[in-house]
């Protein structure tokens, strides 16, 4: 039951996501869909553009609006997490907080500078801002062809402390590169040569790129084209030790509400999860996150656990905080009961490993599934 919810919940943001994101490629239709008519045109462009906002899915702070999200072209590379799969990149943002501590994630031949980002009202972890990428050679790029494909997509999306980064889009190097040094002079034709170009002809393009290898490689748009695509590039301009500027900020959509930034109500319906001892609502099917937890109360048996974003204020109390060995390593945790009185789950407190392996988990929640159901509309 849990599991098919939280698929249905995870295919409505897809597509909300993904609808809210073709509003912002089409300012024709999102003119049409402007605020009161008559009004002042620069009113109307102002409604239009703050209709839907991202907010954080745990306590409503709003976050960024969709129209500072880069299109896929513009992205500097994919980035997936342990708890949400998809990641939206934005520029500019509000209420987010930087880590001050940073991670360096590297892939074959490329070096990230990377801080966790925090809600800055309810400090739930909610993604990575990437701020730089340095190349630092291809010295492992030697036997390719023997390393299997899976060894070779496991280097290629380098994961660290639940962050996962594919290597720069070839799109983006393009746009961010330096030029390529000039092509030296063709020779001058010599009467009666019929193997080169005639005068004018384009020659091919050799700007700078490195295929962006992985599951999520990017399609080149305009593929349709009849124009002669560059053969694959083998080498790249980048020098070995440069430094590129990313400044690109990564949230996972499953930790985000899409806001009616007018009636400040999430788009998606939202489901109430309810308590089993007096029915007041504990959380939502959207704070799902992971369905296949496992929890047992003081000494009893483990059962079945739902691993979630966030619960509803005030719904809850959080008692005891104890040290507890996890599967994931060693964290502080605390046991949650209802306002009723009934224990229903537990909250992860802290992150004791030493790597920080364990921090999109802080701040977060378990609900125990025997204890809570959802208040579907026939009830
Ligand atoms: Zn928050
Ligand atoms: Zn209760």
């Amino acid at each position: 039951m849990c599991e098919e919810l939280m698929c249905e919940e995870d295919e409505l943001r897809r597509r909300l996501f993904r609808a809210t994101a073709a509003m912002r490629h089409k300012p024709a239709q999102r003119a049409r869909a402007a605020g009161p008519p008559g009004a002042h045109i620069g009113y109307q462009l102002a409604w239009a553009h703050t209709q839907r906002v991202y907010c954080c899915s745990a306590c409503g702070a709003w976050l960024a609006r969709p129209q500072d999200e880069f299109s896929t072209s513009e992205q500097a590379l994919d980035v997936s997490l342990d708890d949400a799969e998809h990641t939206i990149c934005i520029g500019a943002c509000a209420n987010l907080v930087e880590s001050p501590r940073h991670d360096t994630s590297s892939s074959s031949a490329w070096v990230y500078r990377v801080h966790a980002v925090r809600c800055a009202c309810c400090s739930a972890f909610l993604g990575v801002r990437v701020k730089e990428v340095q190349k630092i050679g291809g010295r492992r790029r030697e036997g390719d062809e023997s390393r299997s494909a899976p060894d070779r997509l496991n280097e290629a999306y380098h994961e660290s402390r639940g962050v996962r980064l594919s290597p720069p889009s070839s799109l983006w190097l393009r746009s961010v590169a330096p030029p390529p040094p000039p092509l030296p002079p063709p020779p001058p034709p010599l009467p009666g040569d019929a193997s080169l170009p005639p005068a004018g002809a384009s020659l091919p393009d050799h700007s700078p790129a490195v295929p962006c290898v992985g599951r999520l490689a990017r399609g080149r748009s305009g593929s349709g084209s009849r124009r002669a695509e560059p053969p694959p590039p083998t080498t790249t301009t980048i020098e070995s030790g440069s430094r590129l500027s990313v400044e690109q900020t990564y949230l996972g959509t499953r930790y985000l509400r899409v806001l009616d930034a007018h009636a400040q109500r999430p788009l998606n319906p939202i489901v109430p999860l309810v308590c089993r001892g007096c029915g007041s609502t504990l959380s939502h099917t959207d704070q799902f996150l992971c369905t296949k937890r496992r929890w047992g109360f003081g000494n009893s048996v483990p059962e079945r656990a739902c691993y979630m974003n966030s619960l509803v204020p005030g719904s809850f109390e959080v008692r005891t905080e104890y040290e507890e060995h996890l599967a994931q390593g060693l964290m502080d945790m605390a046991d949650v009961y209802c306002k009723c009185g009934k224990q229903v789950g537990y909250k992860f407190c802290r992150d004791k490993t030493l790597t920080g392996r364990n921090q999109n988990q802080v701040g977060r929640y378990g609900l125990v599934v025997s204890c809570f159901k959802p208040q579907l509309e026939q009830e």
